[in-house]
């Protein structure tokens, strides 16, 4: 239950976004959350902040033709949310999935926001995309496709404006072809205008390790605040796509012991732990399916066609899928299986059912805007390297990107202490996201 000026607001957020379910669930989960502020913060009350939050400062929503393999005519939607800017230029992630659609966007985009914000670092939120499904079509139909759906956007971009980069879907070849058609366009070589970059051209080390090294890392300052840890624990990891690698890879790394890995298709389990440079040979290098890994790796794998990987008993949880990945079910059996903690991964892929089951069994509960914020963290230090004309070490970067997350968990602890809800990351991530966007709007 919303207090009755949060839920008036909310009304209105639902009556001006109508079939857009996402969209609702993260607003919905943000004014849950800022419940226990209200009162003591009346100017937020005052300036009516939640609703100019709540409503894009721009939706760009584009037509992307291109000509397929067979010399026949495609039509994609293209999308950019360019939602909020009081912190910086707009930064956020480009997602091309069947799936995206403006309400897709916007709920990735207001996420995005609070993110943002919880880095520390002077950037805003946005976030873009397109129905474009990259599986099955060659390199020359994702070019063409880049170039055409960079033919709109570059005109509402700029370093200082408006900042892109990948999320699923989109990874260094995409961001390849686009920054070629952006500087093409624009005869201009503004490395910071995308992030993501190869390392030959602008890019950052440790970028494309940045959003899975992150929740993993979130996910072991969680264990350790509960005077717990990864040693020799069992972690499920669900998808296989550049976050599920590195969050596996920095598991590894952290004691962890990372049993799974999933796509579309179904899940693998290795008792021994993922092999990851089998799973990147697949993933990244073949752009296999998940069933190989199992067939090529041997005993101690096996592969479950479709089922959910959280049937797998396991202390720790990294869904780095997509959204409403793990259900309420899937929670009870995680929670009956001894889960200890979860570190969101991918965007929301937790529904609000399955984060109250989490709560009320006392498991420690990264959300996605705390926990992966370590992708786009990353992204504003690769526009500072560019900014300068520099390029930092992976150590260098490895610590920054490490120190933000520590950050990024003190904070979410110390905000959620203060507003009387001790161990609650949610609401933690939430108030302390928010105050910083408030408060500069409202100045
Ligand atoms: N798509 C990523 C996210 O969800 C990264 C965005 C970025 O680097 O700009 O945060």
């Amino acid at each position: 239950m919303l207090d009755s000026t949060l839920q008036a607001t909310y009304d209105q957020v639902l009556r001006r976004n109508p079939g857009e379910p996402e969209f609702h669930q993260a607003v919905r989960e943000v004014f849950e959350s800022l419940e226990v502020i209200q009162g003591k913060y009346p100017v937020y009350n005052d300036h009516d902040i939640l609703m100019r939050m709540c409503e894009p400062e721009r939706q760009i929503i584009f037509r992307v033709p291109w000509v397929d393999d067979k010399g026949a005519v495609q039509i994609n939607r293209g999308f950019r949310v360019e939602y909020n800017s009081a912190l910086g230029p707009y930064k956020g992630g480009l997602r091309f999935h069947r799936s995206v659609n403006l309400g897709i966007v916007k709920f990735l985009g207001f996420e995005q926001i609070f993110k943002n914000s919880l880095t520390g670092l002077p950037i805003g939120g946005g976030k873009g995309g397109s129905d474009f499904d990259p599986h099955g079509r060659s390199d020359g139909e994702v070019m063409r496709f880049c170039q055409s759906f960079m033919t709109e956007l570059h005109r509402h971009m700029g370093e200082y404006t408006d900042v892109p980069a990948g999320d699923i879907g989109v990874g260094a070849r995409e961001i390849g072809y686009l920054f070629g058609q952006y500087k093409r366009l624009t005869n201009r070589y503004e490395a910071g205008v995308l992030t993501g970059k190869g390392l030959d051209w602008g890019g950052s080390l440790v970028r494309k390790e940045a959003t899975g090294y992150g929740a993993a890392i979130f996910a072991d300052e969680m264990l350790r605040a509960r005077g717990s840890s990864f040693e020799g624990r069992r972690v499920a990891v669900s998808g296989s796509g550049n976050v599920a690698l590195y969050a596996i890879e920095k598991t590894h790394q952290l004691g962890g012991v990372p049993i799974t890995a999933s796509d579309s298709t179904g899940y693998v389990v290795d008792e021994d732990g993922i092999d990851l440079e089998l799973l990147k040979q697949i993933k990244e290098v073949e752009r296999g399916r998940i069933h190989e890994y199992a067939e090529r790796r041997g005993g101690s794998a096996r592969f479950v066609k479709g089922g959910s990987v959280w049937d797998v008993p396991a202390a720790i949880a990294i869904p780095s899928a997509t959204q409403n990945e793990l259900d309420v079910d899937a929670a009870r059996t995680l929670v009956s299986n001894g889960l200890e903690a979860v570190s969101e991964g991918a965007n929301m892929p937790c529904t609000r059912e399955a984060i109250e089951v989490f709560r009320e069994a006392g498991v420690s509960f990264g959300p996605g805007k705390a926990a992966n914020a370590g992708g786009v963290a990353t992204s504003a230090l690769e526009m500072q390297q560019n900014a300068s004309r520099d390029t930092w070490s992976f150590e260098h970067t490895e610590e920054r990107l490490t120190q933000i997350m520590k950050n990024i968990h003190s904070t979410c602890l110390e905000t959620a202490e203060e507003v009387g809800r001790p161990g609650d990351y949610v609401v933690g991530a939430n108030v302390a996201g928010f105050r910083k966007v408030a408060d500069a709007m409202i100045a």
